[in-house]
């Protein structure tokens, strides 16, 4: 078959120096990975070489200096090939926060080892057990005394730890009742995984659904340098706030990536398994979902480049963000629904790796961003509506 899914585009030549790199990590690999609940470390050693992982860190600190939308294809791609960019997608937005808000010193003692290779700033931690989605009313606290922070408290949902030297936290600096606005009063720092774990941090996995290192965090007088403040104190929430339309596009492409997966996978099935002497292709209650499928993917495709290119534009994207987020994930988990329909009783066989995948768009809709509180968004930045919360 002729068709490329998906069609051509100015990155082409990324693309095939991406797929060249991801073809060394096949399906065998991947479901490996995932039966042992593993984490892809020779497929995260290998990206990291070649630089894709510092796609977004400026020449001065040893990336390559590209913006959002070559980022964007970079995970696109890895979910295009079968593989999870859920394992590694933290360091691209993670490293944003410290670009945009660190100290020079800050910028020069860790942005170039994250360029290298020689650390990984994988893990953000910001969701908590009793307030979920509700950021502002976070419990966890960090309190200055000399030239140290105190942290207390308790993280939920923190992934990649166990793969990771560094991780951004958000706490509260200032209690609620102390501030004008519930969104003043956070701080965030950077914590050296390593240094922490043990001494005031202990981590506990999760088990869940897909393979996707997360855990449990407990913060028990875990002392922080104050030089490990990000940024001024009190102004945390607008600094991750500030991450999320960059986080956001990536997710988009990621689904993307997923998507077209899926699309592809369930066309080929489509063409070659024959049942009732005809490829079930040629069925129409077969081909028409599978046709659906790539037009919604094809329709999300836009809203993410138009979102990478306002961002690498330096214009506001918020709505683009959250929409090219929705749009996709959608998009994914519909084509995730067609690609197992497609493929029958098949479809749930490990070896065709549909049910892996399934599995792993399936969280889209849930992190790093529930689809409701995305419509809360368009319903009130964009559409004027009332406040909910
Ligand atoms: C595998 C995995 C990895 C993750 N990794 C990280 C990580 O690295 N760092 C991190 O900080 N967090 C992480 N998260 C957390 C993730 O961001 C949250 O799970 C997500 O934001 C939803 O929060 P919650 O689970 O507390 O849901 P809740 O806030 O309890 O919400 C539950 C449901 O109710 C809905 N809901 C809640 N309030 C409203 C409302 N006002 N209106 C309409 N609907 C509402 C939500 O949309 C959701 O569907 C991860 C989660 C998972 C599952």
């Amino acid at each position: 078959m002729k068709t490329q899914i998906p069609t051509p585009d100015e990155f082409q030549e990324m693309r095939e120096a991406l797929r060249s790199l991801c073809g060394n990590y096949d399906a065998k690999y991947w479901q490996e990975v995932d039966a042992a609940r593993g984490y892809p470390e020779a497929f995260v050693d290998a990206l990291t070489g070649a630089g894709w992982l510092a796609a977004m860190i400026p020449t001065e600190y040893g990336g390559s200096g590209l913006g959002l939308t070559e980022a964007s294809v970079v995970m696109e791609e890895i979910n295009f090939s079968g593989g999870n960019s859920g394992a590694v997608h933290g360091q691209m937005y993670n490293m944003g926060t410290l670009l945009r808000h660190g100290s020079p010193e800050q910028k020069q003692q860790y942005l170039p080892s994250i360029a290298s290779g020689k650390l990984r700033l994988q893990s953000m931690a910001v969701t908590e057990p009793t307030t979920g989605t509700d950021t502002t009313q976070l419990k966890t606290t960090a309190v200055k005394k000399g030239d140290r922070y105190v942290v207390n408290g308790q993280k939920v949902w923190i992934s990649r730890i166990q793969h990771s030297d560094l991780m951004i936290l958000l706490a509260r600096t200032t209690p609620l009742s102390d501030v004008r606005k519930k969104s003043e009063g956070m701080s965030i720092f950077i914590v050296d995984l390593k240094q922490a774990i043990g001494q005031g941090m202990t981590v506990r996995p999760i088990m869940n659904m897909v393979n996707h290192e997360t855990n449990e965090v407990f913060f028990d007088n875990l002392e922080i340098p104050v030089e490990n403040l990000i940024g001024t104190e009190g102004q945390g929430f607008k600094y991750i706030l500030d991450g999320l339309n960059a986080e956001r596009t990536l997710i988009a492409a990621e689904c993307l990536g997923d998507a077209y997966w899926f699309v592809n996978k369930a066309r080929l099935y489509a063409n070659e398994r024959v049942v009732f002497n005809r490829p079930i292709g040629q069925n129409q209650g077969v081909q028409f979902p599978i046709a659906d499928a790539y037009i919604e993917t094809e329709a999300a495709n836009l809203m993410r480049f138009k979102s990478c290119a306002l961002f690498d534009a330096g214009k506001p994207c918020g709505g683009e963000a959250n929409m090219a987020k929705y749009l996709a994930a959608k998009a994914s988990w519909e084509a995730a629904n067609v690609c197992l329909q497609t493929h029958g009783g098949f479809g749930f066989a490990h070896e065709y790796d549909v049910e892996r995948k399934f599995r792993e768009t399936r969280l889209y809709q849930v992190a790093p961003i529930s689809t409701n509180l995305i419509y809360s968004y368009v319903a009130e930045h964009l559409l004027g509506l009332p406040r909910s919360f």
